[in-house]
């Protein structure tokens, strides 16, 4: 997610006349894109700061901006690091307050010569004109959406005030969802469909920073899909943090939409995951779909039936366990068993045969003992992941597991760790050796001077050395891939074209 709000802040900027920079030490701009899940993210912002602070005494006009999630409770200290601190969820007012926040620091940095550097550098208005087709096309979208604007009042105040100088995005309520990304690579794009989260897991600041759970609009979501395929994206990732409450509507006599669950005769058709799955699916071009994140308590049949059904929906769930333990499951507010979720991983199997199943877990939740620790492992051994994310607990602020006492030592998260992954690297191994002798295809995503690295419909890399024949293989492509060798963490091979 954090990816991919980086992709839609880059976006943004560069609509606003911004571009990376190459380094920071030619940079007029740093956006740091906060992750605020565990402490040690939030402590390396603030020990990341001597660095910055170097870079600004050498560009005086440089601007340092903290955006992503940002705790209320951490905000106040932040805002005096930085020149500015915004919420992710109203990135697309970033290019303005940049304005009122260069016009400021302009003349605070006449007085005091204590300013630095970042990845993005101004771009003249010359330059973005001279840019091609599609920033005139996005800025005549930027037009049209402004010219539809419900704030007319807040606009008309901003034009006394002069201060709207660099075009906005879009000035409607679901303002995050029209950004325009600049995605970082050709092959792999990230779609948001939906963002924040209603589950308040106990341990979690994310509906605390990214708000309530919205879907994306099932029109927007396709056009923006037909585009990227058109432009030759080869791998679709759609995200939200639990893709399987994902429910937009649509007006049936307004749209085009053909999809066999569509229901007939009634004026709005809710679309649910699965349908939107297969509406994705039914976008002509060669392509395959994955989805981060599904939540043990809203994940259906019917979804896992249609990830088996639509042929570029690939073999690969993401099920967050969380914890093995019953008890812990509650503290958590995770709302399954640890039976339902062995239930659960029966029916994807018995559906797709061929799935690699990943998932997250949390070590030493506050009150987990030996025994209950133990039996997230044997839910491990019996699941058999192809990984596993593992976290040790960090108490966050605001959360309800935070007014508990984190009474697990550090070093026994670590212990705990460190038995997750040696049960990890066994079940990983095993499942690999699956591939020993399989021709599987690969979707080629990096070549460098020796290797060639892919991913399989499973999500498992690949990594081949280089051979003289296979010298003409580009990015992007998909390959046969006999599997000759595995470890735990991926495949290698013979390329067969
Ligand atoms: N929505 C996803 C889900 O429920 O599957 C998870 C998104 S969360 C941002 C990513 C992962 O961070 C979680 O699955 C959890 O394992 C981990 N996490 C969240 N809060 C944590 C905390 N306070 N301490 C340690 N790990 C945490
Ligand atoms: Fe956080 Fe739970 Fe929501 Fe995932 S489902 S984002 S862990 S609150």
């Amino acid at each position: 997610m954090n990816y991919s709000d980086s992709e839609r802040i880059a976006g943004v900027l560069e609509l606003a006349g911004y571009q990376k920079t190459l380094s920071e030490d030619n940079a007029d701009l740093i956006v740091i894109n906060a992750c605020s899940v565990r402490k040690s993210a939030v402590d390396r912002i603030t020990g990341n700061f001597k660095k910055y602070k170097k870079y600004k005494k050498k560009n005086p006009n440089l601007k340092i901006v903290l955006t992503g999630c940002v705790l209320e409770s951490d905000k106040g200290r932040f805002e005096k690091l930085f020149d500015l601190v915004i919420d992710i969820k109203g990135i697309e007012t970033l290019p303005k307050k940049l304005t009122i926040c260069h016009s400021e620091l302009d003349s605070e940095s006449a007085k005091n010569n204590d300013l630095t550097v970042p990845i993005f550098s101004k771009l003249s208005t010359s330059e973005i004109d001279a840019s091609g087709d599609n920033k005139q096309k996005i800025l005549k979208q930027v037009q049209d959406d402004n010219a539809q604007a419900q704030d007319d009042n807040a606009q008309a105040q901003d034009d006394k005030n002069g201060i709207d100088t660099l075009p906005l995005v879009t000035r409607n309520n679901s303002d995050y969802f029209h950004i325009n990304p600049q995605h970082q690579n050709k092959i792999t794009a990230y779609v948001p469909i939906m963002t924040g989260c209603n589950n308040f897991c106990s341990y979690c600041v994310v509906p605390y920073t990214r708000g309530r759970e919205k879907s994306r609009s099932v029109e927007e979501i396709l056009d923006e899909i037909k585009d990227l395929v058109k432009n030759g994206y080869k791998e679709i990732i759609l995200l939200g943090q639990n893709v399987n409450s994902y429910k937009s509507q649509i007006q049936n006599s307004k749209s085009q939409i053909n999809s066999k669950s569509q229901i007939q005769n009634t004026k709005y058709t809710e679309i649910t995951f699965p349908m939107l799955l297969e509406l994705i699916n039914n976008i002509p071009g060669d392509f395959w779909i994955r989805f981060l994140t599904s939540h043990p308590k809203d994940i259906t049949e019917e979804l896992i039936k249609t990830v088996a059904e639509c042929d570029k929906c690939t073999e690969y769930i993401h099920l967050a366990l969380q914890s093995g333990d019953d008890d812990i499951l509650k503290k958590m507010n995770r709302k399954y068993t640890a039976k339902h979720f062995l239930d659960l991983i029966k029916i994807i199997r018995k559906h797709i045969p061929e799935v690699a199943i990943t998932t997250d877990v949390i070590v030493g939740f506050p009150t987990e003992t030996e025994e209950q620790f133990q039996n997230t492992a044997e839910v491990m051994k019996k699941v058999k992941f192809d990984l596993v994310y593992i976290n040790k607990y960090s108490p966050r602020e605001g959360t309800e597991s935070y007014k508990m006492k984190d009474d697990v030592s550090w070093k026994e998260k670590k212990k705990r760790e460190n038995i997750l992954t040696e049960i990890l690297k066994e079940t990983a191994l095993e499942n690999n050796k699956k591939y020993l002798g399989k021709t599987i295809d690969v979707l080629i995503k990096k070549i460098d001077d020796d290797f060639i690295y892919g991913k399989t419909r499973s999500f498992k890399n690949v990594k081949m050395r280089i051979k003289n024949q296979e010298s003409g293989i580009e990015g992007g492509e998909f390959v046969k891939v006999k599997i000759t060798q595995v470890n735990a963490w991926g495949l290698e091979r013979e390329i067969i074209k």
